[in-house]
Protein backbone atom coordinates (compact mmCIF):
# COMPACT_ATOMS: atom_id res chain seq x y z
CA UNK A 1 0.00 0.00 0.00
CA UNK A 2 1.25 3.40 -0.89
CA UNK A 3 1.07 6.40 1.53
CA UNK A 4 2.37 10.15 2.43
CA UNK A 5 3.42 10.46 5.88
CA UNK A 6 1.32 13.34 7.29
CA UNK A 7 2.41 13.71 10.57
CA UNK A 8 4.66 11.35 13.50
CA UNK A 9 4.50 11.61 17.50
CA UNK A 10 7.46 10.51 19.47
CA UNK A 11 6.24 7.45 21.31
CA UNK A 12 8.71 5.12 24.10
CA UNK A 13 11.73 4.96 23.36
CA UNK A 14 12.46 5.77 19.84
CA UNK A 15 9.32 4.65 18.65
CA UNK A 16 6.91 6.34 16.76
CA UNK A 17 3.25 7.02 15.94
CA UNK A 18 2.81 7.97 12.11
CA UNK A 19 -0.17 9.16 10.64
CA UNK A 20 -0.47 7.79 7.13
CA UNK A 21 -2.60 9.49 4.30
CA UNK A 22 -3.71 6.87 1.92
CA UNK A 23 -5.89 6.12 -1.19
CA UNK A 24 -8.89 5.90 1.43
CA UNK A 25 -8.22 6.67 4.77
CA UNK A 26 -5.70 8.41 7.07
CA UNK A 27 -4.18 5.33 9.10
CA UNK A 28 -2.69 5.75 12.30
CA UNK A 29 0.46 3.17 12.88
CA UNK A 30 3.14 2.08 15.28
CA UNK A 31 6.54 2.13 14.21
CA UNK A 32 8.91 0.52 16.41
CA UNK A 33 12.20 1.53 16.68
CA UNK A 34 15.32 -0.77 14.81
CA UNK A 35 18.09 -0.15 13.81
CA UNK A 36 17.77 -1.96 10.42
CA UNK A 37 14.56 -0.44 9.97
CA UNK A 38 14.72 2.42 7.77
CA UNK A 39 13.76 5.83 9.28
CA UNK A 40 10.54 7.12 8.49
CA UNK A 41 10.35 11.31 7.91
CA UNK A 42 7.07 13.64 7.76
CA UNK A 43 6.51 14.11 4.08
CA UNK A 44 8.02 11.61 2.71
CA UNK A 45 5.75 9.11 -0.10
CA UNK A 46 6.33 5.36 1.09
CA UNK A 47 5.24 1.61 0.51
CA UNK A 48 4.10 -0.66 3.43
CA UNK A 49 2.52 -3.45 4.74
CA UNK A 50 0.17 -2.88 7.95
CA UNK A 51 0.41 -5.63 10.45
CA UNK A 52 -3.10 -5.67 12.79
CA UNK A 53 -2.11 -6.54 16.26
CA UNK A 54 -4.33 -8.82 18.15
CA UNK A 55 -5.38 -7.06 21.07
CA UNK A 56 -6.51 -3.35 21.49
CA UNK A 57 -2.97 -1.44 19.87
CA UNK A 58 -2.40 0.41 17.09
CA UNK A 59 -1.64 -1.63 13.81
CA UNK A 60 2.54 -1.98 13.07
CA UNK A 61 4.01 -0.18 10.29
CA UNK A 62 6.22 -2.83 8.41
CA UNK A 63 8.00 -3.35 5.11
CA UNK A 64 8.68 0.80 4.79
CA UNK A 65 10.40 0.79 1.15
CA UNK A 66 10.35 5.46 0.27
CA UNK A 67 9.52 6.46 -2.70
CA UNK A 68 11.62 10.03 -2.77
CA UNK A 69 10.98 13.13 -4.61
CA UNK A 70 13.69 14.90 -6.12
CA UNK A 71 13.22 17.92 -4.08
CA UNK A 72 13.08 16.82 -1.09
CA UNK A 73 16.70 17.50 -0.83
CA UNK A 74 16.20 21.52 -1.65
CA UNK A 75 15.29 22.86 1.71
CA UNK A 76 13.06 25.89 1.06
CA UNK A 77 10.84 23.75 -1.61
CA UNK A 78 10.74 20.73 1.52
CA UNK A 79 9.80 23.52 3.99
CA UNK A 80 6.77 24.88 1.76
CA UNK A 81 5.35 21.06 1.20
CA UNK A 82 6.10 20.43 5.45
CA UNK A 83 3.61 23.15 5.71
CA UNK A 84 1.00 22.32 3.56
CA UNK A 85 1.12 18.71 4.99
CA UNK A 86 0.84 20.13 8.49
CA UNK A 87 -2.62 21.87 7.37
CA UNK A 88 -3.95 19.10 5.64
CA UNK A 89 -3.32 17.23 8.69
CA UNK A 90 -5.60 19.39 10.60
CA UNK A 91 -7.98 19.63 8.47
CA UNK A 92 -7.91 15.80 8.06
CA UNK A 93 -7.30 14.04 11.42
CA UNK A 94 -10.72 13.53 12.45
CA UNK A 95 -11.95 11.42 8.90
CA UNK A 96 -11.48 8.08 8.76
CA UNK A 97 -12.50 7.14 5.27
CA UNK A 98 -11.41 9.33 2.30
CA UNK A 99 -12.31 9.54 -1.38
CA UNK A 100 -8.77 9.05 -2.81
CA UNK A 101 -8.82 13.27 -3.98
CA UNK A 102 -6.62 14.00 -1.55
CA UNK A 103 -4.23 11.07 -2.04
CA UNK A 104 -3.93 11.94 -5.86
CA UNK A 105 -3.98 16.22 -4.48
CA UNK A 106 -0.55 15.16 -2.84
CA UNK A 107 0.64 12.96 -5.93
CA UNK A 108 0.05 15.76 -8.47
CA UNK A 109 1.70 18.19 -6.03
CA UNK A 110 4.94 16.03 -5.13
CA UNK A 111 4.90 16.15 -8.59
CA UNK A 112 4.68 19.72 -9.21
CA UNK A 113 7.43 20.80 -6.61
CA UNK A 114 10.18 19.69 -8.33
CA UNK A 115 9.85 22.48 -11.00
CA UNK A 116 7.39 24.53 -10.35
CA UNK A 117 7.34 27.87 -7.66
CA UNK A 118 6.60 25.61 -4.51
CA UNK A 119 3.94 28.58 -2.93
CA UNK A 120 1.79 28.41 -6.34
CA UNK A 121 2.01 24.87 -6.66
CA UNK A 122 0.42 24.49 -2.90
CA UNK A 123 -1.95 27.45 -3.38
CA UNK A 124 -3.36 26.15 -6.83
CA UNK A 125 -4.07 22.41 -4.85
CA UNK A 126 -5.29 24.18 -1.93
CA UNK A 127 -7.75 26.24 -4.07
CA UNK A 128 -8.55 22.62 -5.83
CA UNK A 129 -9.48 21.31 -2.28
CA UNK A 130 -11.76 24.24 -1.72
CA UNK A 131 -13.49 23.29 -4.92
CA UNK A 132 -14.19 19.98 -3.89
CA UNK A 133 -15.48 20.87 -0.89
CA UNK A 134 -17.69 23.31 -2.00
CA UNK A 135 -15.93 26.11 0.09
CA UNK A 136 -14.86 28.46 -3.16
CA UNK A 137 -17.06 31.35 -1.91
CA UNK A 138 -18.58 33.67 -4.50
CA UNK A 139 -16.91 37.10 -4.86
CA UNK A 140 -19.75 39.21 -5.24
CA UNK A 141 -19.95 40.19 -1.36
CA UNK A 142 -18.07 40.37 1.99
CA UNK A 143 -18.28 37.73 4.19
CA UNK A 144 -18.51 40.12 7.07
CA UNK A 145 -20.96 42.48 6.38
CA UNK A 146 -22.66 40.82 3.27
CA UNK A 147 -22.36 44.07 1.22
CA UNK A 148 -21.23 44.29 -2.09
CA UNK A 149 -17.85 44.33 -2.88
CA UNK A 150 -15.49 46.51 -4.94
CA UNK A 151 -14.68 45.32 -8.57
CA UNK A 152 -11.28 46.25 -8.27
CA UNK A 153 -10.07 44.85 -5.09
CA UNK A 154 -10.93 42.21 -2.44
CA UNK A 155 -9.01 40.78 0.61
CA UNK A 156 -9.43 37.43 1.57
CA UNK A 157 -9.39 35.86 5.03
CA UNK A 158 -8.80 32.18 6.41
CA UNK A 159 -10.03 30.15 3.98
CA UNK A 160 -10.03 32.58 1.10
CA UNK A 161 -13.34 34.15 2.23
CA UNK A 162 -13.89 37.41 0.34
CA UNK A 163 -14.60 40.27 2.65
CA UNK A 164 -13.79 44.42 2.20
CA UNK A 165 -10.30 45.63 3.66
CA UNK A 166 -11.81 47.59 5.94
CA UNK A 167 -14.06 44.72 7.43
CA UNK A 168 -11.32 42.10 7.48
CA UNK A 169 -8.18 44.30 8.17
CA UNK A 170 -5.99 43.24 5.44
CA UNK A 171 -4.65 44.58 2.55
CA UNK A 172 -6.90 44.31 -0.94
CA UNK A 173 -6.07 41.78 -3.73
CA UNK A 174 -6.90 42.59 -7.12
CA UNK A 175 -10.18 40.91 -7.52
CA UNK A 176 -9.84 40.21 -11.37
CA UNK A 177 -6.89 38.24 -10.62
CA UNK A 178 -8.17 36.63 -7.83
CA UNK A 179 -11.47 35.28 -9.80
CA UNK A 180 -9.23 33.90 -12.45
CA UNK A 181 -7.08 31.94 -9.28
CA UNK A 182 -10.73 30.88 -8.01
CA UNK A 183 -12.57 30.13 -11.56
CA UNK A 184 -9.23 28.30 -13.48
CA UNK A 185 -7.93 27.23 -10.67
CA UNK A 186 -4.67 28.62 -12.41
CA UNK A 187 -2.18 31.60 -10.37
CA UNK A 188 -0.73 32.34 -13.76
CA UNK A 189 -2.76 35.52 -13.47
CA UNK A 190 -1.39 36.08 -9.98
CA UNK A 191 1.58 38.06 -9.54
CA UNK A 192 5.19 36.70 -7.44
CA UNK A 193 3.86 39.42 -4.31
CA UNK A 194 0.40 38.65 -4.68
CA UNK A 195 1.34 34.77 -4.27
CA UNK A 196 3.26 35.25 -1.00
CA UNK A 197 0.34 36.75 0.56
CA UNK A 198 -2.13 34.44 -0.74
CA UNK A 199 0.78 31.94 0.84
CA UNK A 200 0.32 33.89 4.44
CA UNK A 201 -3.76 34.01 4.00
CA UNK A 202 -3.85 29.79 3.25
CA UNK A 203 -0.71 29.39 6.10
CA UNK A 204 -3.81 30.64 8.95
CA UNK A 205 -5.71 27.41 8.03
CA UNK A 206 -7.58 25.56 5.81
ZN1 LIG B 1 -17.58 44.00 4.54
Amino acid sequence: MQGFILHTLKARDEDLIVMILTKNSLKTLYRFYGARHSIVHLGHKIDFEEQKDGGNFLPRLRNVTHLGFKFLYDLERLKIWHNFLKLLYKHLKDVEKLDSFYFELLDDLSKKLTKQNPKRGCLESYIKLLQHEGRIHSLERCYFCNELLSIEEIALSRAFLPSHSRCSYSKPFNQKNIKELFNRGDSIFVDDEEVDRLWDVLLEGF
